[in-house]
């Protein structure tokens, strides 16, 4: 194992150096070491994959990574998708004497200028209380030091343009446009749930927002060859893929439902079918969940949003499930959760055109509020053991262990 406490951020010529704030983990008390190692853990095996060679280091409250020259862009990637991530910015090192300090600043008050900023503010931090300035006789040396080389660029303490932050702790670090992470809990640290993954817009941005909770994921996804097509799998797997840059190692079941699809349209009332479809994917969710061992089903509901949505209708597919469902979106409108698919980079697959099962066998006239007696009883008349048997049994699986991301 490497060793990352005392080490110092070493930076050799030419690298870079990323200045990481954890999130919401500082606020976990006796907690905080588990999770800071989850989430260095994390860090480090999305760095091995897009941007290897680069090195994190940590300290309390604040993570660095030092890569090379060329891959800020590919750690920048990273670190918008890694859950547990307040914030981070790249960052100048400089050694902890006044003029150096002084010299860095100068250097970011011009990069802060020529990005578009009018004025400025400077926020200083002082850990290292043997530095000869106090955090307020920092702030007005910075300043000074920047408005005499970089001319009408002015201080503004109320609203500046941009705030260029210092922290004195084992060396001297200078930054501005910092950016915002995911923040919430590192993944692997809240348990691993299935997510329910149809192609459209919102059950991948369900399983996303499980992740930034802390959670790891598997996904499934039902279909109906040959009424479906392969590039609608295609699709599937390639949302799997985009979600796997933020929850590592998740796997991909897709299990053919044609023999279920089959049965229902044979033996129930046709404004029943996808109510009953439901059930039978929640069933059949909870065999895979048990077997792999994840926690808890994840789906992209969002009450009323549909038919197949309204308390009662989800009522009926959650009987047939044997644990918890958890339904992120439940709440949200559609223009909240599309515009979390474009944040989240999912909504330019999400849309591509390949219709999944549920539209292409949906009812003319479906049932809006389904009893759940009546549910239980055309579900049992079904006997779908030998038809979900025979889909589990043939289901393909994906694993995408180490996501490229996008
Ligand atoms: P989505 O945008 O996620 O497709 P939707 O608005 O189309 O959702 P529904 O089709 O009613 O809503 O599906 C509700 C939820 O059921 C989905 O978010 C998903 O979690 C699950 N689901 C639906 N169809 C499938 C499928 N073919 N495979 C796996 N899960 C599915
Ligand atoms: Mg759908």
């Amino acid at each position: 194992m490497r060793k990352t406490v005392n080490e110092s951020p070493g930076q050799r010529e030419g690298e870079r150096l990323f200045l990481i704030k954890p999130g919401e983990l500082t606020l976990k008390g006796g907690n905080r070491g588990a999770f800071e190692t989850i989430l260095r853990r994390n860090l480090r095996a999305a760095l091995e994959v897009r941007a290897p060679g680069a090195r994190v280091f940590s300290r309390p409250g604040r993570f660095y990574v030092v890569c090379a020259g060329d891959q800020g862009e590919q750690v920048a990637g990273i670190l918008g998708r890694l859950a547990g991530i307040a914030g981070w910015a790249e960052a100048r090192v400089a050694a902890k004497t006044v003029e150096a300090l002084g010299a860095a600043c100068v250097e970011e008050g011009k990069r802060l200028a020529e990005s578009g900023a009018r004025s400025f503010k400077v926020e200083a931090r002082r850990s290292d209380k043997s530095f000869p300035l106090d955090s307020y006789g920092i702030c007005c040396a910075a300043g000074d030091a920047i408005r005499a080389a970089v001319p009408g660029f002015e201080v503004d303490l109320k609203s500046p343009g941009g705030v260029i932050s210092v922290e004195i702790r084992e060396k001297a670090y200078v930054y501005s446009l910092g950016k915002k992470g995911l923040g919430g809990l590192p993944v692997g640290s809240a348990g691993r749930g299935l997510l329910l993954l149809s192609g459209g817009i919102d059950s991948p941005v369900a399983g996303i927002l499980m992740t930034i909770r802390g959670m790891g994921l598997d996904a499934v996804y039902f279909h109906t060859p040959p009424y479906t097509s392969p590039e609608a799998l295609d699709k599937t797997a390639r949302l799997a893929e985009t979600i796997a840059a933020y929850a590592p190692g998740l796997r991909l079941y897709a299990v053919n439902f044609s023999g279920v699809q089959k049965r229902i349209q044979e033996r129930a009332p046709a404004e029943w079918s996808t109510v009953l479809l439901r059930m039978a994917m929640m069933d059949a969710a909870s065999s895979i969940g048990e077997k792999r061992g994840t926690k808890c089903l994840v789906t992209g509901e969002s009450l009323s949003q549909v038919a197949s949505q309204t308390v009662e209708n989800i009522g009926c597919a959650e009987s047939r499930a044997r644990v918890p469902v958890l339904r992120p979106l439940i709440g949200m409108d559609k223009e909240a959760i599309t515009g979390l698919s474009k944040r989240f980079g999912v909504y330019e697959t999400s849309i591509l055109p390949y219709p999944d099962c549920c539209v292409l066998f949906s009812p003319p006239h479906p049932v809006l509020r389904g009893s759940l007696r009546e549910a239980g009883r055309l579900y049992e008349a079904l006997e779908l053991g030998g038809p979900l048997r025979e889909a589990l049994e043939t289901a393909s699986l994906q694993v995408f262990r180490k996501s490229r991301g996008t």
